[in-house]
Formats: C-alpha cells, sequence, structure tokens
C-alpha cells in the first residue's frame, strides 16, 4: 500500500526528521484559513498517490491566503496521470539551497535493501540517473545491519551529500523498520539556505503482509484514491485484482486463477479481473465474490473455475446455490467443478436449474463459452 505524502510527512516527522509546517485540506475556503495560520505564503501541493505532480502542475507557490484558495480550487479540479485531486496540502515554504535524492527499497534479488541517493535531487532525478548514472550512488544494506550511523556516512560519502545528512538517513531507516516499508523515498532531501536538512517530500510504500500487526493502518484504508470495487473487495476479505477485460473470473488458489486469466484470454475475450476464494467455499465468500464481479459494469459474463481439493465441488456447488438467493445474477455463468466430489457438485447446480448458469466440465470449454458469452454480450 502506497501513502499519501501527508501519511508519509507524518512517519518521517514522528522519526524526528524535520518537514514543513503543513495541513490537508479538501476545501479552497479552508485553504485560506490554513494559508493564514501557517503565515501567509504556502506551497499548496496535490494529494495524489503518483510522481510528477511539480512537472505537472500539482505544487504550486501561493503568495498569500487569497491566492491559496485560488491555486486550491484550481488544484483541486486536477486529475493527475489518472489519479483525481481530492486534497490538497498547504505547506510552508522553505528557500532551498540543494536539493538531494534519498531512498531505501527493498531489492529482492539481492535479499538485501539497497540505499539510493544523489546530490542532485529534485524534479529532474530520472533525467539524472538516465543521463549521468555516476551521479546516484547504490549501496546495499544488510538487513540484520541496518543502517547504522557508519553505514549513513558512506551512503552520504557515496552519493556526495553533506554530513548532516547522516542524522536523517539514520533516522529515515528507522521509518522503513519501524513502519514495515518496502520504500521509503525522500525526493527533494533540502539543504535550507539556514543550512537545516528538511524532507520537503515523501514516498512510503507499505509491506501489506505486515498489516496484522501494524494497527493504525485501518486509518490508511479509508484511501479514496484506490479502485473502489477493490477497495469493497478489500473490506470483505477477498483477494481480488480489478482487470481491464469483460470476463469475471472467480478460482480457488492463486495458480488456478493465473491459468484460468490465461486461458480466458487464448479464447480471444480478456479476463475482467482475478479473484481467488482459496479456500473458502462457503456460500458468504461466494455471495461476496459475486457480487462484486457483478457490480463492475464491463464485465459480461463470469466464470468460476473450481479444482476440488481439500474444498469438496459439492461445498463449492452448494455455496454457488445460496450465493444465488441473496445476489441478484443479471450476467450469465459459466461454472467448471473438478476434482473431489466434482459430480455432486454438478448436481446440485443442474438441480438449481438458473436460467443464467451453465455448467462445463473443462477448464477450456468453460473459458471458450463465457469468452463467447462476454464477445456477443
Ligand atoms: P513531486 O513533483 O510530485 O515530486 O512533488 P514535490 O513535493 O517533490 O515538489 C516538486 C518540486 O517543488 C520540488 O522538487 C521543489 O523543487 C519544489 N518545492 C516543493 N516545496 C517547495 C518549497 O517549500 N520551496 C521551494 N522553493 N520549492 C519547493
Ligand atoms: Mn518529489
Amino acid at each position: 500500500m502506497d501513502l499519501y505524502e501527508h501519511q508519509a510527512r507524518e512517519l518521517f516527522e514522528e522519526h524526528g526528521i524535520l518537514v514543513p509546517r503543513a495541513e490537508v485540506t479538501d476545501s479552497p475556503k479552508k485553504a485560506r484559513e490554513i494559508a493564514r495560520g501557517l503565515g501567509g505564503r504556502t506551497v499548496v501541493k496535490a494529494q495524489v498517490k503518483a510522481g510528477g505532480r511539480g512537472k505537472a502542475g500539482g505544487v504550486r507557490l501561493a503568495a498569500d491566503p487569497a491566492a491559496a484558495e485560488l491555486t486550491a480550487r484550481q488544484i483541486l479540479g486536477m486529475d493527475i496521470e489518472g489519479h483525481p485531486v481530492r486534497t490538497v496540502m498547504l505547506a510552508q515554504p522553505v528557500d532551498i539551497q540543494a536539493e538531494f535524492y534519498v531512498s531505501y527499497v527493498l531489492d529482492r534479488a539481492a535479499g538485501r535493501f539497497l540505499a539510493i541517493a544523489s546530490a542532485e535531487g529534485g524534479m529532474e532525478i530520472e533525467e539524472v540517473a538516465a543521463s549521468r548514472p555516476e551521479a546516484v550512488a547504490r549501496v546495499h544494506v544488510d538487513p540484520a545491519e541496518g543502517v547504522t550511523s557508519a553505514k549513513a556516512a558512506e551512503i552520504a560519502e557515496a552519493a556526495g551529500l553533506p554530513p548532516q545528512t547522516v542524522d536523517v538517513l539514520v533516522r529515515l531507516w528507522e521509518v522503513l523498520v519501524r513502519e514495515d516499508a518496502l520504500l521509503v523515498e525522500v525526493n527533494p532531501l533540502v539543504r535550507t539556505t539556514q543550512g537545516r536538512i528538511v524532507a520537503l517530500d515523501g514516498k512510503v510504500t507499505l509491506d501489506d503482509n505486515a498489516c496484522l500487526r501494524q494497527s493504525r493502518w485501518g486509518a490508511y484504508g479509508e484511501a479514496g484514491d484506490d479502485d473502489p470495487l477493490e477497495a469493497a473487495a478489500a473490506a470483505k476479505g477477498l483477494n481480488y485484482v480489478r482487470l481491464d477485460g469483460e470476463v469475471g473470473v472467480i478460482g480457488n488458489g492463486a495458480g488456478l486463477v493465473m491459468s484460468t486469466l490465461d486461458v480466458v484470454a487464448g479464447r480471444g475475450a480478456r479476463p475482467a479481473n482475478f479473484l481467488d476464494i482459496g479456500g473458502g467455499a462457503s456460500a458468504r465468500i461466494m455471495a461476496d465474490g459475486l457480487s462484486v464481479v457483478l457490480s463492475d459494469p464491463a464485465v459480461k459474463s463470469v466464470l468460476v473455475n473450481v479444482f476440488g481439493g481439500i474444498t469438496a465441488c459439492d461445498a463449492v456447488a452448494d455455496g454457488i446455490v445460496q450465493a444465488l438467493d441473496t445476489v441478484r445474477l443479471t450476467k450469465p455463468l459459466v461454472v467448471r467443478l473438478d476434482g473431489n466430489n466434482a459430480a455432486r457438485g454438478r448436481a446440485l447446480l443442474d438441480a438449481r436449474a438458473h436460467p443464467l448458469v451453465q455448467q462445463a466440465t473443462t477448464m477450456d470449454g468453460a473459458a471458450r463459452r463465457a469468452a463467447q458469452l462476454a464477445t456477443t454480450a
């Protein structure tokens, strides 16, 4: 899960990294008040989970509270890389002497974290990295050793960062470890004209696997930028990813669902989603899964592909039959049951005899049928 800048900023602050005073709002009128409270001049910043806000015009200086209101109104109407801007952050402006880039990111292949740092941070960092890779230092960090002062000094030295950044590098590592992040990035980390080191921007990607031990993350889940269907599915505990096709796909087991996506594509249609119900064949999970998939207007047909193992097919069929009582089926449903108790499962669905439900005995046959139904619908 990615955080908004203002959320990342809060984590930095809690770990003792200097950040400008700032406040978030969704209202231009409130922006004016906030600007007054911050001393008049502010930087108005779009809060979207996308990079390149500065280049898109989503980060702008406002000279006074009236300008802050006007600028907030303009930025709140923007769309940055497909992300509608719903809130803005107003921050006290900082006089910049130098802009640096620092980040820690998980390097899975190396089994290490990677510190990436440059004395030439700012909005052009991608160009710097492409044209002069030597200007960007890359230093591996052993996760068991972490970033000590000595390690931070090594990173700063490699990147040509001033010695005052060493403390920030250590604290940023603490953010990564304590907050269970896979990525923390500050661009720009600046030296102000007063010689202070301040984080002017922040990006944090949290490791979703840690959500059980991070109780505060519940508050992040309300983020309005994510796909509403994915949010609804997540709230129901479903493993759902929206795709851009027209065949809804439900299966048990990630591997089976992924191969089902391939087979649907092989039959000339595009999958509308990935939905793994895992070992959960209950009517409740089926009903939840079906209702999420059916509420995607792009879906023209739904394919349920189940291989019964520990979860027997008759339990899945029973789940589908019960789900049909609570979910109004509006699109054709193709069901393929195989494996443990498949015959009993098929008999249960036959007995229900729903006009929009049909069965197939093979995965390929089911995919072909679902693709046909989707493309002729
Ligand atoms: P991004 O484009 O999404 O990465 O947004 P940033 O928060 O990094 O802001 C873009 C650029 O705006 C930064 O690289 C800075 O050059 C500039 N900027 C942001 N805040 C301030 C500020 O307080 N003072 C000054 N002078 N420039 C700022
Ligand atoms: Mn930035």
